[in-house]
């Protein structure tokens, strides 16, 4: 096994680009969403990664945010019929929601096991 991942922007770019957050060459992802059980390159389980709700939650903000403004500027500019409206924004969402789903998510998965963030445990001891 290669030198493991160890800064924040190895990390980031291992998350991006959907691969494994400990080798950053093993796949991530064995369906759109759906992980893998554990990493076919360094071995490592997957079962410590529940991103849950957040990926679609910063995307939803992010889009929301680019087709709104986009459709409130050509609204102004332009006065197209409705349909014109439709015609443009239906794909843009499309694009733009699931689209960077699986990076986000990817990401998100690699920030997780970077900082070792998990579920909190009952009779960790911790202080
Ligand atoms: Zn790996």
């Amino acid at each position: 096994m290669d030198k493991p991942i160890d800064t924040l922007s190895g990390a980031i770019l291992a998350g991006l680009s959907c691969a494994c957050p400990r080798c950053g060459r093993g796949k991530l992802f064995k369906g759109f969403l759906t992980l893998r059980p554990n990493c076919e390159v360094c071995g490592l389980g997957y079962a410590f990664a529940d991103s849950g709700d957040g990926p679609a939650v910063f995307i939803i903000l992010i889009a929301g945010f680019i087709v709104v403004g986009a459709a409130l500027v050509t609204e102004a500019v332009y006065q197209p019929p409705f349909w014109v409206h439709a015609l443009l924004w239906l794909p843009l969402i499309l694009l733009v929601t699931l689209g960077p789903l699986r990076p986000m998510k990817g990401l998100m998965i690699a920030l997780q096991f970077h900082h070792k963030a998990a579920e909190e445990r009952f009779g960790g001891g911790g202080p």
